[in-house]
């Protein structure tokens, strides 16, 4: 396709894992918060009273949303502040050794590593192998964290097992679950229930990028991440984000109510997407099992092709997508999750993850299912 007509078609955007578009119903609930509504919901007055109120109306609705108490909900900037608060606040209180799967999300992997934590293997589909996490348990460990669904690959774990696991072999531990990808697909607050702590962000689901909610369950003692003002009942100091609050909690109203549906109807685009792919590229690997991962991931490893010269193409023709998870250099390092599936360098060099979200559309495949066949034939003709 000549460059001037690949700028001009729409972009297919296939990187909701990265990042969703914000929701039309997060934005109206956001909108008087960064004008007329400008108050700081910790001062005495008229216009800091409404502020709070609305942070005390976010609260019950995400506190619904995700099976607790408004009182278990702390107002945080995103999941890596939650992640870290979860397992640092914990150990700070208790000591102890902390666990976590080998395929965490670098939030919860580095600070696992930062308390000389210990990683879990996993199976072939990314699932945490339950016998290795078992060998790991003891009477010293005060944080076990596992993901609720994978941002790579999109398995989700067998949570509920974790917990009764944890609960028998390290009864005074906590779990922690990173329920950030989990979110957009899963009942959170059914499949978390037994979680002592739960991250959620909510530009993962149409909320605004950098802000998000921590679970801490009546009774699980934290210590703040951040000291100052004691807002959030001195769990997490700062002056509140009163607009991203409003808007998550108006993104997370919508992903719950409508996430039957979306389930359903971006579980029929990923299968195409995936099929169609499958089908048409020789030498495809689809990563993981369809029947443990989110309906909205689609991982893919293609032989013979570099992750980053396929992104390159794919870029130019107008499909955003990516390899491993995003992290702030754009650096692709060998991802961490293939290589604890024991998927080999040379395949996990050549992998694809086309993440669909809740504004995903059949366009947004066609156009993927159009340029990805092509762009990997032509790398693979370039270097044979
Ligand atoms: N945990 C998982 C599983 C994620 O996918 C991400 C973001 O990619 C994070 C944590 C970090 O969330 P945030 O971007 O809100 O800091």
């Amino acid at each position: 396709m000549p460059p001037a007509a690949a700028a001009a078609a729409p972009l297919a955007y296939l990187d909701h894992a990265a990042t969703t578009p914000l929701r039309p119903e997060a934005r109206e609930a956001m909108l008087p918060w960064l004008g007329e509504r400008f108050g700081n919901p910790s001062g005495g007055h008229a216009l800091a009273r409404a502020a709070r109120t609305a942070i005390e109306e976010a609260r019950d609705v995400l506190a619904d949303c995700l099976g607790a108490r408004p009182g278990e909900v702390v107002f945080t900037g995103g999941g890596t502040e939650g992640d870290n608060l979860a397992i640092a606040g914990v150990h700070a209180r208790r000591g102890g050794r902390v666990v976590c799967t080998a395929v965490e999300h670098h939030a919860v992997l580095h600070a696992c590593e930062a308390l000389k934590g210990a990683v879990a293997a996993v199976d072939a589909t990314g699932a945490v192998d339950l016998d290795a996490l078992a060998s790991l348990l003891g009477d010293d460990v005060s944080v076990v964290s596992v993901m609720l669904a994978n941002n790579e690959v999109g398995t989700v774990q067998p949570l509920g097992d974790v917990c009764a696991l944890v609960a028998d072999r390290s009864p005074a531990a906590v779990v922690h679950t990173d329920a950030v990808q989990g979110f957009p697909w899963l009942d959170v607050a059914g499949l978390a229930a037994s979680a002592h702590l739960v991250a959620v962000s909510a530009h993962k689901f149409g909320g605004p990028q950098g802000v998000g909610a921590l679970v801490v369950r009546e009774g699980t003692a934290i210590e703040p991440l951040l000291r100052g003002g004691a807002q959030e009942r001195d769990r997490r100091s700062g002056t509140h984000n009163v607009a991203g609050i409003a808007g998550m909690a108006a993104a997370a109203r919508a992903t719950v109510d409508q996430r039957a549906g979306t389930v359903a109807r971006v579980a029929t685009l990923r299968d195409r997407l995936a099929d169609g792919l499958l089908a048409a590229v020789p030498g495809t690997t689809e990563s993981g099992t369809r029947a443990t991962k989110v309906a909205g991931n689609c991982h893919l490893l293609f032989e013979g092709v570099e992750s980053e010269a396929l992104l390159v193409l794919l870029d130019q023709a107008g499909v955003c997508a990516t390899a491993a998870s995003s992290c702030a250099s754009g650096a692709m390092d060998p991802s961490h999750v293939l290589a604890a599936m024991g998927v080999p360098r040379r395949l996990a060099a050549g992998s694809l993850r086309l993440s669909l979200g809740w504004s995903s559309t059949d366009a947004d495949v066609d156009r993927a299912l159009a340029v990805v066949p092509e762009a990997v034939d032509r790398l693979r003709r370039s270097s044979p």
